[in-house]
């Protein structure tokens, strides 16, 4: 079933995610309606929070990307990230590489807001599987930002917190507009 997607100015997407011990019915649906979701919507990721639940789940589709592409290992393995697509993440945990680039990037809770954000250029992320394995990604290019915006998402981290002063400071009537609109309901 696809989910509202919520949008900026509801204090859920401020929430961090409760770890997930259990993976039960509950949890399978939510990442069933997640992807849904996500695909709809064309994104290429999606944490909890975005449909209203604060946990440490989040769902990822790098894969109709062609312009900006990806490298993955998984488990230690060179990986085709399009074979490897979606990904559903349980309860991550991410290391930054030191090298930084910028790129542009939007956010499904920020409809037709997009801006340049620094991110590690490559990222290894130790997470669990809805099967209960851990799995180790290492990934650069394309995914290793959706990874980053997405586990902020989990931490109640958004991608205007990562843009530079006056990047946010262009954009503020738009984000008071937005959380205005939010709120209203
Ligand atoms: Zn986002």
């Amino acid at each position: 079933m696809k989910l509202p997607i919520v949008k900026y100015g509801n204090p859920i997407l401020r929430k961090k995610g409760k770890e997930i011990d259990q993976v039960d019915e509950r949890i399978r649906t939510l990442v069933a309606d997640m992807l849904e979701t996500m695909q709809a919507a064309n994104g290429i990721g999606l944490a909890a929070q975005q449909v209203g639940t604060a946990l440490q789940l989040t769902v990822l589709d790098v894969s109709q990307v062609e312009d900006r592409p990806s490298t993955m290992m998984l488990n230690g393995q060179k990986l085709d990230p399009v074979q490897a697509m979606p990904l559903i993440l349980l309860n991550p945990k991410i290391r930054l590489n030191e090298e930084f680039s910028s790129g542009n990037e939007g956010c499904l809770s920020f409809p037709d807001i997009t801006a340049e954000i620094d991110r590690a250029v490559s990222v290894e992320v130790e997470a669990e599987t809805l099967e209960g394995e851990t799995v180790q990604i290492e990934a650069s290019g394309l995914l290793a930002r959706a990874l980053q915006h997405e586990l902020d998402h989990l931490n109640g981290i958004l991608f205007i917190d990562r843009m530079s002063s006056v990047v946010k400071a262009s954009l503020s009537s738009r984000l008071k507009r937005l959380q205005k609109e939010t709120l209203k309901g």
